[in-house]
């Protein structure tokens, strides 16, 4: 630390990332990593978001893209069967909900809950912004428990699937809490939905305090772009945008507009994908449960599981050293626990053969 920092930030826990491999990076064994650890998506974008980056939208780099991503938000807006005034882009989501934190959980109407596994970054932004927050246990299985949330007359944010556990709350359970809890803000951060959960933004007509957070990092391919977008009412959007104005106005680049834009005549590829991956993800569940391990009922583009006779840091250490990452995290209650993204059926069958190795 300099000793110019801001004793505000003394004590300070920034999120972690995980690992990013350079491109050229090799494994002990002397080949690429099999990365399985930032739940990206294995396959590329679709050619359509490719040739969208063409030479004129190159040269087109000298200009200052359109502050709001007025066409983007226009085909998002027809896309969900919304109005642009509904929709917001950001840089990733992290950045709108680093907003919608500053936004709508400080001050006087400020806190927040959120449960006490998920999103790393929950925490983080509201040790940041000093907002006073309730991590709520789930339950043993790992499930939220909705009466924590109904009626709490608290601002709430959920991940919906959950991180880093997959599991899903249905649409009527949010309807639930977002109906119990009209004076307060609640955040459904959707980053996962496309694998198999219900999705909240049909409400957002019907209840004014409900903002959804959708991306395009995961189910998109595009993490690399760093683009997401709030669906929402229109004053919380405006609210929103006032952040956005206060702390950067072109927040979003201009290539990440249009592959963005392009990216929504695309659907059928993404709908064929993403049936992939939760293939992918039922055929790696049913083998490592072959092997013992314990796993949650994932709906999103990871699995969340952990084996009766090898620790959670172990099997990190291991897969690693044989040219694999996972995530693993050094944290009270999920410690024994791994996080394995969703690759190819041959990345995954790799991880397959090297856990049963590992376990011989
Ligand atoms: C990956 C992830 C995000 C971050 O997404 P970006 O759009 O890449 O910033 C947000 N929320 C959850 C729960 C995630 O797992």
């Amino acid at each position: 630390m300099s000793r110019f920092f801001s004793d505000k930030f003394k004590t300070l826990k920034p999120y972690i990332p995980g690992e990013q491999p350079k491109s050229d990076a090799l494994s002990p064994l002397g080949l690429p990593y099999i990365k399985l650890n930032t739940n990206e998506s294995p396959y590329p974008p679709p050619p359509g978001v490719i040739s969208a980056v063409s030479k004129k939208e190159l040269e087109l780099q000298r200009l200052y893209p359109n502050p709001e991503g007025a066409l983007l938000v226009s085909k998002l807006a027809k896309h969900y069967g919304v109005l642009p005034e509904n929709i917001m882009i950001g840089n990733g989501s992290d950045e709108l909900l680093a907003f919608s934190f500053l936004a709508f959980f400080t001050g006087s109407r400020g806190g927040v809950l959120f449960p006490d596994i998920t999103y790393g970054f929950y925490p983080v932004y509201a040790e940041l912004f000093d907002v006073p927050y309730t991590a709520l246990p789930l339950g043993d299985d790992f499930t939220v428990n909705i009466n924590d949330y109904i009626g709490s007359g608290k601002n709430i944010v959920l991940a919906n699937p959950n991180a880093p556990t997959g599991i899903a709350l249905c649409a009527s359970d949010i309807e639930k809490i977002a109906k119990s809890n009209q004076n307060q803000i609640v955040l459904i951060d959707e980053a996962y939905v496309d694998f198999g959960a219900e999705s909240a933004v049909s409400l957002i007509s019907k209840y004014d305090n409900l903002l959804v957070i959708h991306t395009y990092s995961k189910a998109r391919s595009m993490a690399g772009a760093r683009l997401a977008y709030a669906i929402a009412s229109a004053p919380i959007i405006s609210d929103l945008m006032k952040i956005k104005y206060s702390i950067n106005s072109y927040n979003v680049n201009r290539l990440a507009q249009t592959m963005g834009a392009a990216a929504l005549d695309e659907d059928l590829y993404y709908k064929e994908k993403q049936t992939q991956i939760i293939k992918t993800r039922k055929y790696t569940m049913s083998e490592l449960e072959k092997f013992g391990f314990i796993m949650t009922d994932s709906k999103a583009n990871f699995i969340f599981a952990k084996h009766p006779s090898l620790s959670g840091d172990e099997l990190y250490i291991k897969l690693k050293a044989r040219g694999i990452l996972i995530r693993h995290w050094n944290k009270p209650r999920i410690a024994d626990y791994v996080r394995i993204t969703i690759g190819t059926k041959e990345q995954m069958d790799a991880l397959i053969s090297e856990i049963r190795e590992i376990l011989r």
